[in-house]
């Protein structure tokens, strides 16, 4: 029996007060990518993306996207391209177990290194980013919608690159900026070739804008893509007093991500309910335990970043980081 098959599998414990929008309309696409809008300002300038649903329940990025597709916004400057990623979760997305779909047979955020996009391994996430991967390669500059599975503030995830950390705080929201390197179990979108090459003027983000079913989420994602097509010279910045996003943000905090913890068998089990964002005053704090061997935290006041519910071998089971001053 596999997961999806439990009963109760794929349930959320959180009430889901987002609905996926209609993307039928952007399914034909001039350039030939299916679900991916692209559009030529005419100026010269950069080609700028923005993109949702990489996992599939992921309706918030959906949500802001689908509406600036709607409303016809246009790039002043470059190439700006919106589109939806891993369509083929999204379309079968249930609401009454909504967690059941963030894929289809694997995490479309864990194939995109090299070797993984020229392997023969053949999956319905791999032949979509095989399909996809001409188009990213054209991107100069990344922004990747996501959301989580506990409620929690919104996190913009910058990478392991001081380029990226800059373009985070270019963006300057939202207020909590996470410098990671990813995942043991396959490299992230927003990790791909060039978007991590500390020499190449490429660059990309992927921003948590909250709980996967929350209402808040979808204001997160609109205001980081305004916010983000602003900086990129994409859009005029009073776009974003057009759309209601009048207020300065908050300033930013940011935390470096040192380690992660990653599973190592089925019997792995947290000490507490741990939901991100706790700082654990004390190193050698136990956090977790897995089959049997205590997972401590490594220095004083230790912040857990995304601590996951899908307990498998080989996940991450949460990242650690500290704030910087
Ligand atoms: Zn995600």
């Amino acid at each position: 029996m596999t997961v999806m098959d439990e009963p109760g599998a794929g349930r959320t414990p959180y009430a889901v007060r987002l609905r996926p929008p209609d993307i039928s309309a952007w399914r034909e696409s001039e350039t030939g990518f299916e679900y991916f809008q692209s559009f030529d300002s005419g100026q010269p300038g950069p080609h700028v993306m923005v993109s949702a649903v990489v996992h599939g329940n992921e309706i918030c990025g959906a949500i802001a996207v689908e509406r600036l597709l709607r409303d016809g916004l246009r790039p002043k400057a470059g190439w700006l391209t919106l589109g939806f990623a891993n369509v083929a979760a999204y379309l079968k997305l249930d609401l009454e177990r909504p967690d059941a779909f963030r894929f289809v047979n694997e995490d479309l955020n864990r194939v995109w290194s090299e070797e993984t996009l020229d392997s023969g391994r053949d999956s319905v996430e791999l032949r979509r980013a095989r399909r996809l991967r001409p188009l990213i390669d054209s991107v100069d500059l990344l922004l990747d919608l996501h959301s989580m599975q506990h409620p929690c503030v919104p996190l913009m995830l910058a990478g392991p690159t001081d380029k990226g950390l800059s373009l985070a705080q270019e963006v300057g929201y939202p207020a909590t900026v996470v410098c990671d390197d990813g995942h043991k179990a396959g490299r992230r979108l927003r990790d791909y070739a060039r978007f991590s090459d500390p020499e190449s003027r490429k660059n990309a983000l992927l921003v948590e804008c909250g709980q996967h079913y929350e209402a808040a989420a979808a204001e997160v994602a609109m205001e980081t893509t305004l916010r983000f097509l602003t900086v990129t010279g994409t859009i005029d910045a009073r776009l974003l007093a057009d759309y209601g996003y009048r207020q300065k943000p908050a300033p930013q905090k940011v935390i470096r991500v040192t380690d992660a913890v990653t599973i190592e068998s089925e019997d792995f089990r947290f000490t507490e309910a741990y939901k991100g964002l706790e700082v654990i005053p004390r190193a050698g704090t136990v956090i977790a335990e897995d089959n049997g061997r205590p997972v401590r935290t490594p220095y004083d006041n230790c912040v857990l970043i995304m601590p996951t519910r899908r307990v498998r071998p080989g996940n991450t089971a949460v990242r650690l980081g500290r704030y910087l001053a």
